[in-house]
């Protein structure tokens, strides 16, 4: 159940959930760039050995990975994110916020 406003009262109330969304953008961030770094070394040494096999260039390859890492990865990272955020949310942050007077509480 959602309190009323200890300022002025009102009822027009609302949960908010600044860590969930910082922790979830910051997350996906991350996840994206630390998946497309991973995922590209891999697919790097990969294309190299791919060209000294069989002279095949990588790169599609490489930048195919680098795309699925980070996309793997940002969704790893928001998912993670979500999670501390909103661990964030119960236990730093202020958990409701009134629309009449801008209150957090
Ligand atoms: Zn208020």
């Amino acid at each position: 159940m959602i309190p009323s406003c200890p300022a002025c009262h009102s009822g027009n109330v609302e949960r908010c959930h600044y860590g969930r969304r910082i922790g979830g953008g910051v997350g996906t961030v991350a996840g994206a760039i630390s998946g497309a770094a991973g995922a590209s070394v891999g697919a790097f040494e990969g294309a190299q050995l791919g060209r000294s096999l069989l002279s095949f260039g990588g790169s599609p390859v490489a930048a195919s990975g680098a795309v699925l890492g980070a996309i793997s990865g940002g969704l790893i990272g928001c998912l993670a994110g979500l999670q501390l955020g909103a661990v964030v949310d119960e236990e730093v942050l202020c958990h409701h916020r009134c629309n009449d007077c801008s209150t957090h509480f």
